[in-house]
């Protein structure tokens, strides 16, 4: 399952239509497509329809329910955004913080995270706060802290989308015992290599080389080569190398001068 998909954004009693529209659009800007409204005053509503922009199907899909604990009940993590610190002892996390323990969550036991938006007019209660594992404020303008609602799912689902990105391809991957990935310059030693077999093998043409190395690169940079692997690879372009036998047979000469 991919990261983004065990993320849930949960708007409770939203009462403009206009702003379930505009959280859905943030949403699928960012990769993300779980919405859950909890008594929503009107919805489905020409507003919303409106301010979504093209993500529909985000609309479409999204459940109403009728309260946060039945929004939520399936999830490993719930986290509750809101613009004012309630009480002095609940830590209030940064939405980077926040997005970065819900990777760790899908990433490492394949659970989902609620991250729970409040209405317009009064945002999150008490009682629902109460309900939320952490607490996530946006670390705005203290004078002026309180961001619109689909705003602020638009923050919180631009870190989500980063945190997913970077668990994927960070330090998390799973690397077998003794394995170490491969240095930047031995890569570049790597591909320094191929294209020069492959323009001695007539593969790639030097005057018209087009595109040919950035597919490669882009091809290997994809996933996370192993010192290991690229000596391999190494290995099997000395050893494929056209040259090779006027390499190992000085009296041969691919040129035939004999
Ligand atoms: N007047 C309300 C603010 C409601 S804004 C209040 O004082 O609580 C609607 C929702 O957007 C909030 O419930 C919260 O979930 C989110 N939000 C707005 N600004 C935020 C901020 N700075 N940090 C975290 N969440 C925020």
């Amino acid at each position: 399952m991919k990261i983004l998909d065990s993320f849930r954004i949960v708007l409770v009693e939203p009462q403009h239509p206009g702003n379930i529209g505009a959280a859905a659009r943030a949403m699928k800007a960012m990769g993300l497509s779980n919405l859950v409204l909890v008594a929503p005053r009107s919805f489905p509503h020409a507003d919303a329809t409106a301010r979504a922009a093209g993500a529909d199907d985000v609309l479409q899909r999204a459940q109403s329910v009728n309260s946060l604990a039945q929004a939520v009940a399936d999830c490993q993590l719930v986290i509750g955004a809101s613009a004012r610190p309630r009480r002095l002892n609940w830590q209030n996390m940064n939405p980077r913080a926040a997005a970065e323990e819900a990777s760790a969550v899908a990433y490492k036991m394949n659970g989902q995270t609620a991250l729970v938006f409040g209405r317009e007019r009064s945002g999150l209660t008490n009682g629902e706060l109460d309900i939320c594992h952490r607490h996530l404020m946006i670390p705005a303008n203290p004078d002026y802290a309180s961001l619109n609602l689909a705003a602020a799912v638009q923050v919180v689902c631009y870190e989500l989308r980063m945190a997913a990105l970077g668990t994927k391809a960070g330090a998390e991957t799973y690397m077998g015992e003794g394995d170490t990935l491969a240095r930047t310059e031995d890569i570049e030693g790597f591909y320094t290599h191929l294209k020069d077999v492959l323009v001695a093998g007539e593969f790639l043409d030097p005057e018209q080389p087009k595109l040919l190395m950035r597919r490669l690169r882009r091809l290997f940079n994809r996933t996370q080569l192993e010192s290991t692997e690229v000596n391999i690879l190494r290995g099997i372009l000395t050893a494929l190398d056209p040259r090779k036998q006027a390499y190992s047979n000085p009296k041969m000469s691919l040129k035939g001068s004999d």
